[in-house]
């Protein structure tokens, strides 16, 4: 029976690679095995914060394809693909063995949010939630609006988005806590490190940081 609603399923709603559009069986994968293997392992990456703290950085991949695709298709406002880069973070890459407390996005600016109507970050960070079974937090807030990052390169970037995010609140709730911070790309590392830099006000006991790319 159960095979039997599984093959109906596919006929009505038919599984597309979400990059080559290739049609294939398996419902719980969001690329086909030709483009899951495409992809371009990057190792983990030890981004230093301050001069005794720094944080790992998993990335599903290099900025590559078949990622970009998926990245660049948020701007035309597929919440689908977002949902999607999250399967991709959580099947992929350590993070579902490791062991953390909570889910904390990085934040957009309200402008950039109400033009774009989502947050990339929102939606991989609630797929990680989810599958984890550990709460989505909005630890964080953007108080200024930078420009893209990808306008800028090396210390300029760090000056970009210097003081671009503020804690929510100053609560004592995530002391000694794991927790896992996610955005879509690290390019520089500038934007991770000043978002963990204002985490490590709360006194966690440690920071973990997931992306979908990493520009290596
Ligand atoms: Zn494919």
């Amino acid at each position: 029976m159960h095979k039997l609603i599984t093959h109906l399923k596919h006929l009505i709603l038919p599984t597309f690679c979400a990059y080559c559009k290739i049609f294939y069986q398996d419902d719980t994968q969001v690329l086909c095995s030709e483009c899951k293997a495409a992809i371009r392992p990057v190792v983990s990456h030890q981004l230093q914060i301050t001069k005794t703290k720094s944080i790992t950085v998993h990335a599903v991949g290099a900025y590559d394809q078949p990622l970009v695709s998926l990245l660049l298709a948020k701007r035309s406002g597929k919440r689908t693909v977002a949902h999607q880069l999250g399967k991709l973070a959580w099947q992929q890459t350590a993070v579902r063995h490791l062991e953390f407390d909570c889910v904390v996005p990085i934040p957009l600016h309200w402008t950039r949010y109400a033009w774009r109507g989502y947050n990339q970050a929102d939606e991989i960070a609630r797929v990680i939630a989810h599958n984890s079974g550990m709460p989505m937090v909005h630890l964080l807030r953007r108080i200024k609006r930078t420009p893209f990052q990808s306008h800028f390169t090396g210390d300029a970037r760090e000056q970009n988005v210097m003081g671009a995010f503020a804690l929510k609140e100053k609560t004592s709730l995530y002391k000694d806590k794991h927790l896992l911070l996610v955005d879509d790309v690290m390019t520089s590392g500038a934007t991770l490190k000043q978002a963990a830099r204002e985490l490590y006000r709360l006194q966690p006991a440690s920071i973990t940081a997931i992306v979908i790319s990493r520009v290596a």
